[in-house]
């Protein structure tokens, strides 16, 4: 496939040492006929794991047992592997020394655990920009939110931060939560976090981010931005699924009733009580995903080791050769909310004016073995408020670790040949 002819060569390989994800290279059938390198451009969805991952996963397994409570050998080895990759994700999203790390299974799990560990009648605010994961669960059984005031998608950055301001001034006394995602699965949009913590705590509130779409592209931290909680998944971060984590403030964690009831969130239970466990395990009943946490502070430390900066250049080199190739197919529109060189993370989504979303993600798998994502994208009111006319759904292209650049120009290529050919 030839490089798209209006941008400029990607940078020499071994210009940025990119961590190697497992299965890069592989071959798929063409419906045309031959073959072609897998073009992976749904990292958003759930990017492909680390090889470190896999290696750390692999090291772990022969020693595999229960945390917390064997007295054996394996036991021991795998709690100290289990607090250290607590640690390791404390590093990672810049905790507080103060800040708890519970593991989860994810940031939908994330969430709702702090739905339910809310201070009882706090009053919530979000914009209906989220994803369902951090839309929802404030609304939802067992949540002790008091109100919910979901804001409408603001026209701009700066009037996030004012409605935001207006929303939780407006909000009843008592505890207040804003929760924003930072940065949008359907657009790749940075969301201002700092200047949002700043806003909330001015206001006497809490800022919750959802980083599922931010880690996995940029560094993030809890005490520099300010933010109170983080929630992310490690699949989205090159680990598999099953493992998450919800980090920060401890009071209102410590002050709330388990999450689940039963062996591990408990210190003692008699006949007619329980007293439960302090944090983190008061919120991780059962036996715990050790594998998930290994794995998940493996890609943690590797992409902090890497340089999450050189990382994020990389791939907002591909990230511009993405949008700027699509930008020039006549018939694409992009979706967006802000404007267009607002800072935004490996993902781009849109539509070809002549063809339905599905018809064009089903053609770049068959025709160019290039795996992207169409729908609604689990943001429903965000996508459809951004969709152009005539359009029920958008086309997702992500980048990741995985991406090359001749991905991205088959990509662009493949794109610009259906938008021609036409329904
Ligand atoms: N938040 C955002 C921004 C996401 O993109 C996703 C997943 O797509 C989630 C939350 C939910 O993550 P999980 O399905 O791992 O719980």
């Amino acid at each position: 496939f030839a490089p798209a002819a209006h941008e400029p060569p990607a940078a020499p390989a071994g210009s940025c040492a990119v961590p190697a994800v497992v299965g890069a290279g592989a071959r798929v059938e063409l419906a045309t006929g031959g073959h072609a390198e897998y073009a992976n451009l749904d990292h958003a969805a759930s990017a492909p794991c680390l090889a470190a991952v896999s290696d750390a996963v692999a090291a772990a397994l022969p020693t595999y047992a229960s945390v917390h409570r064997g007295a054996g050998l394996h036991s021991q080895v795998t709690t100290r592997a289990y607090e250290a990759a607590r640690a390791s994700v404390a590093r990672f999203v810049g905790a507080r020394g103060s800040d708890a790390v519970v593991f989860v299974r994810g940031t939908t799990d994330a969430l709702n655990l702090l739905a339910r560990a809310l201070p009882e009648g706090c009053a919530v605010v979000v914009f209906a920009a989220e994803h369902h994961a951090s839309l929802l669960p404030w609304q939802h059984r067992g949540s002790r939110a008091g109100s919910v005031a979901r804001l409408p998608l603001p026209p701009t950055p700066q009037a996030a931060a004012a409605a935001a301001r207006a929303a939780l001034r407006a909000a009843p006394e008592g505890p207040r939560l804003l929760c924003v995602t930072a940065a949008s699965n359907v657009t790749g949009e940075v969301w201002p976090v700092a200047e949002l913590a700043e806003v909330a705590h001015e206001e006497g509130a809490r800022l919750c981010v959802d980083a599922a779409q931010l880690v996995p592209h940029q560094a993030f931290s809890l005490s520099r931005s300010g933010a109170d909680y983080v929630a992310f998944s490690a699949h989205k971060l090159y680990a598999p699924f099953g493992a998450g984590v919800l980090a920060g403030r401890t009071d209102w964690l410590r002050a709330a009733a388990p999450y689940l009831a039963g062996g591990g969130a408990t210190a003692a239970v008699t006949d007619t009580d329980v007293r439960w466990n302090d944090l983190p395990a008061r919120h991780e009943a059962g036996s715990p995903n050790v594998l998930g946490a290994v794995a998940l502070a493996a890609a943690c430390d590797t992409l902090a080791a890497a340089g999450q900066d050189r990382l994020h250049a990389r791939e907002q080199e591909l990230l511009r050769r993405l949008r700027t190739g699509l930008a020039a197919v006549p018939g694409v529109t992009e979706l967006r909310l802000w404007a267009a060189d607002h800072p935004r993370v490996g993902i781009s989504s849109f539509v070809v004016d002549s063809l339905p979303a599905d018809v064009v993600a089903a053609a770049l798998s068959a025709e160019y073995g290039i795996g992207v994502r169409d729908g609604l994208f689990c943001a429903h009111p965000l996508t459809r408020h951004l969709l152009p006319e005539g359009h029920g759904s958008a086309v997702r292209a992500s980048i990741g670790l995985g991406t090359t650049a001749e991905h991205v120009d088959r990509l662009v290529r493949a794109v610009g040949e259906l938008a021609r050919r036409g329904p």
